[in-house]
């Protein structure tokens, strides 16, 4: 072995891990931190996506896991706070209760087979899942996904043909920071999470959505055309102000 390649094999051994996540310990319980390697960043962040559980920091070029670990040690006291802050936890669980279009419903487990379906008994709504417990929640999930896509869809085709404007292609996502978002070429992107949200709300975000394709920015002729196609533009806003981070606590732990 030339001492070329032994420097490489040596340095490859040294080569500092990179792990996409360590725990943080917040009131004795681990906190799961997401780690962003970014060689473009100049210094250490840490910072929550949305109301997402799950904390961000930013490792600097150059930077270290053991820097990151001190840093996030350092910042304890604001990220308990921050956590705190945030809507409760709405795990996805067999009794639980899940918001759809702005109902609450009861997750309730059966065993056998069939898909998620929704029903009334004695005056309460539920969700009735099949299969084994253990893919309760990715059942669920997949349930609202598909609900999602054909609300958001109709309500897309409804605008769109209103202001006479074309989409090309509907996606859906779990973004953090934003509900929809609208590109130049006709693509609509939307949150699955607004299935949960009033139907007033889901209308109002795909109205938004479309009418970017007539402006592409926030002027004051943009909310106009949202106006004239959502009279309850205003109340929606409010609305996802008020309970927009309790939709991203559904399915958390
Ligand atoms: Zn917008």
């Amino acid at each position: 072995m030339g001492f070329l390649s032994r420097l490489t094999q040596a340095s490859k051994r040294a080569a500092p891990a990179k792990p996409d996540h360590c725990h943080v310990e917040i009131d004795g319980a681990p906190v799961r931190v997401a780690l962003l390697w970014n060689d473009r960043a100049l210094r250490y962040t840490l910072r929550l996506r949305g109301s997402v559980r799950e904390p961000v920091v930013t490792i600097p070029a150059r930077g270290k896991l053991a820097e990151a670990r001190d840093f996030l040690e350092r910042h304890r006291g604001w990220l308990r706070a921050r956590l705190a802050a945030l809507p409760a936890a709405t795990p996805i669980v067999d009794g639980g209760w899940i918001p759809l279009r702005g109902e609450p419903h009861r997750i309730v487990h059966h065993a056998g087979r069939g898909l998620v379906r929704i029903d009334q008994h004695e005056g309460e709504r539920r969700l009735l899942v099949t299969g084994s417990v253990e893919h309760l929640p990715r059942r669920v999930t997949d349930f609202l996904k598909r609900e999602a896509r054909r609300d958001l869809e109709a309500a897309t085709a409804r605008h769109a043909a209103t202001l006479g404007v074309k989409v090309k292609t509907v996606r859906l996502g779990d973004p953090t920071s934003r509900w929809g978002s609208c590109s130049s070429t006709g693509t609509i992107a939307y949150s699955w999470r607004m299935i949960m949200a009033p139907p007033a709300v889901l209308d109002y975000l795909a109205a938004h959505e479309v009418a970017h394709l007539r402006e592409m920015n926030h002027s004051d002729r943009f909310w106009r055309h949202v106006a004239a196609i959502c009279p309850g533009m205003d109340e929606a806003k409010a609305w996802l102000n008020r309970h927009g981070a309790s939709l991203h606590a559904v399915g958390a732990d």
